[in-house]
């Protein structure tokens, strides 16, 4: 029977991932492009991930009880990450330290702004994930912000660029595609 979700906890180690014995979805994607909101529309509980983020917590990992037999796993936003001299943009190396070495873990989710298209940092991921064989697929978040035509001709240069990727177009504010991306998160399970 499916309880609600619920959140388990954020982390700021690897090693305080807590073993729950379900079988792991993960997120990643740039900061600020709508893994909280997503988690939340997903799941069906506002407020479960906390949406615009401050930057410290951006850095966390959380954990959620999707209710649904199986985990969600949000990993840190990339991009801009804060030095103490500069700001430099990359990964932190709690994201490749988990997909690294994840046993239950069954698919990530890489999502991705439909604004900017895929960045360098989207495609250095996907390009990570294809080379370690981890199962993902696309998520194209935030196609409200464009014009039909225009989700049209991204969805066009995705499948020219990227053909082996399944891709899901997504707007957190729509939500026309969640009973997909929960139908493919279940299947992975
Ligand atoms: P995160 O940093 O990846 O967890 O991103 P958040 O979920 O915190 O979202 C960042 C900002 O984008 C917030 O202001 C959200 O309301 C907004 N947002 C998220 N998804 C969408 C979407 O599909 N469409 C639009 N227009 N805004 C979105």
């Amino acid at each position: 029977m499916n309880t609600p979700a619920a959140f388990i906890r954020g982390i700021v180690k690897l090693e305080d991932l807590p073993t729950t014995g379900r079988s792991q979805v993960a997120l990643v994607g740039r900061s600020n492009v709508g893994k909280s909101s997503l988690i939340n529309h997903l799941l069906g509980r506002k407020g479960l991930a906390k949406v615009g983020n401050t930057p410290g917590r951006t850095r966390m990992m959380n954990l959620f009880d999707s209710g649904l037999g199986y985990d969600v796993i949000d990993l840190p936003g990339y991009g801009y990450v804060q030095g103490a001299t500069a700001h430099r943009e990359g990964f932190a190396s709690m994201i490749t330290d988990y997909l690294a070495d994840a046993p239950d873990l069954k698919l990530v989710l890489l999502v991705i702004d439909s604004r900017q298209g895929t960045t360098k940092l989207d495609i250095e991921m996907l390009r990570y994930l294809q080379q370690e064989e981890i199962p993902f697929i696309m998520i194209v978040n935030k196609t409200d912000k464009l014009k039909q035509g225009e989700v049209v001709e991204l969805g066009r240069l995705l499948e020219e660029h990227y053909p082996e990727v399944r891709r899901i177009m997504y707007s957190t504010i729509k939500t026309n595609n969640r009973a997909e991306i929960l139908a493919t998160i279940a299947k992975a399970m």
